[in-house]
């Protein structure tokens, strides 16, 4: 079968690799579709230790199941699964504390198992035991259901964010995640949703989001917020651009009691910020930060999108064929592009 290998930092090969072996204790499926995720760009260009090559990478996909163990219960072939991709040990007192994307010894799809830019998966027993198989309902289009993962990340950190519905919420950074933030702010409810953005083709893609004021990051950001929010600055302040600088002023754009959330992460060696404390003594702000996050919120991307209260159609902005992942990566890397969708079978439709 054919499949997207890293073996290096900047060498990432589509080649030939063997079919999964089905066994007594997994699942094989067959990709219908994976989204490329930040991390996948981030290992085509300076690599990421934590990934073990050769692996075949990609974590934001919708299979079907083609074959289902003997000693596997709960699935069918033929029933269509995502996954959440980070499998916790199951064992440790951060799984005890039910915070299994803090799990010390997780093993993330696609790090430590083979993931979803190939024709076939197998479903490890680590992944099915920990519940990070989720079934996506009939009425879910692939395309939506290939962001299931990323939006799960969303998920979590607007609720530890504490967003309700008739909340307003400012992000900065108006990459693929910016962009699902937004959508999810709608769907939970927002009064308004800003996101704020300096580049173009980006701006433009994001002038697509309906409902959404996109804010030109060249502006004095500050006003405009301050402008659309009765002069207090927002509810939630999302922060899901990866620099310093955007991280320092986020706190200015946050009201009085509001909160922001440290969404995307600073290069490592690069992370230390400087933050006003009496803006966030005197303005009562919660400054929390989210990371990753867990089957729960997997299953709770999924039943929104089978709701319908979610649209990312306007987030999906590129499909390729699994052949062209390189050029899929490029459109990532010159932020030309919100999703990209990879189809192993062909370019989609
Ligand atoms: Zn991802
Ligand atoms: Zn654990």
């Amino acid at each position: 079968m054919k499949a997207a290998v890293y073996y290096a930092p900047g060498d990432i090969r589509v080649e030939d690799r063997p079919e999964p072996e089905p066994a007594g204790n997994n699942l094989l499926a067959e990709v219908l579709c994976c989204a490329i995720c930040g991390t996948d760009l981030k290992l085509a260009t300076i690599g990421n230790p934590r990934c073990h090559p050769p692996r075949i990478i990609g974590h934001e996909l919708i299979a079907r199941i083609t074959h289902v163990g003997s000693q596997v219960g709960g699935f069918a072939v033929g029933e269509r699964v995502t996954l959440a991709t980070t499998v916790a040990c199951g064992d440790c007192a951060y799984c005890d504390l039910g915070l299994g994307n803090m799990c010390p010894n997780a093993m993330p799809i696609s790090y430590d198992f083979d993931g979803g830019f190939a024709e076939f998966l197998a479903i490890p027993p680590a992944a099915i035991a920990g519940g990070n198989v989720i079934t996506v309902p009939d009425l879910v289009l692939d395309q939506f259901a290939a962001l299931s993962e990323p939006l799960s990340c969303a998920i979590n950190a607007l609720e530890l964010a504490g967003f309700k519905a008739g909340d307003s919420m400012v992000v900065l950074g108006g990459g693929p995640l910016g962009a699902l933030h937004a959508e999810l702010a709608k769907a939970v409810g927002a009064s308004k949703v800003m996101v704020v953005q300096r580049s173009e083709p980006r701006l433009s893609l994001l002038r697509r989001l309906k409902d959404v004021i996109v804010i030109d990051g060249s502006e004095d950001v500050e006003a405009l917020v301050k402008a659309e929010t009765r002069g207090l600055g927002a509810d939630v302040v999302v922060m899901s651009a990866p620099t310093r600088e955007a991280h320092e002023s986020s706190i200015r754009l946050a009201r009085k009691g509001g909160a922001v959330s440290l969404f995307a992460s600073l290069p490592s060696g690069a992370s230390q910020i400087t933050l006003d404390s009496r803006v966030v003594h005197y303005g009562e702000l919660r400054v929390v930060g989210a990371s990753d996050s867990r089957p729960e919120h997997v299953a709770k991307a999924v039943k929104l999108m089978e709701s319908g209260k979610i649209d990312l159609s306007a987030v999906i902005t590129h499909k390729v064929a699994l052949a062209d992942i390189h050029e899929g990566l490029a459109l990532m890397k010159n932020k030309q592009s919100l999703k990209v969708l990879v189809y192993p079978r062909g370019s989609g439709s």
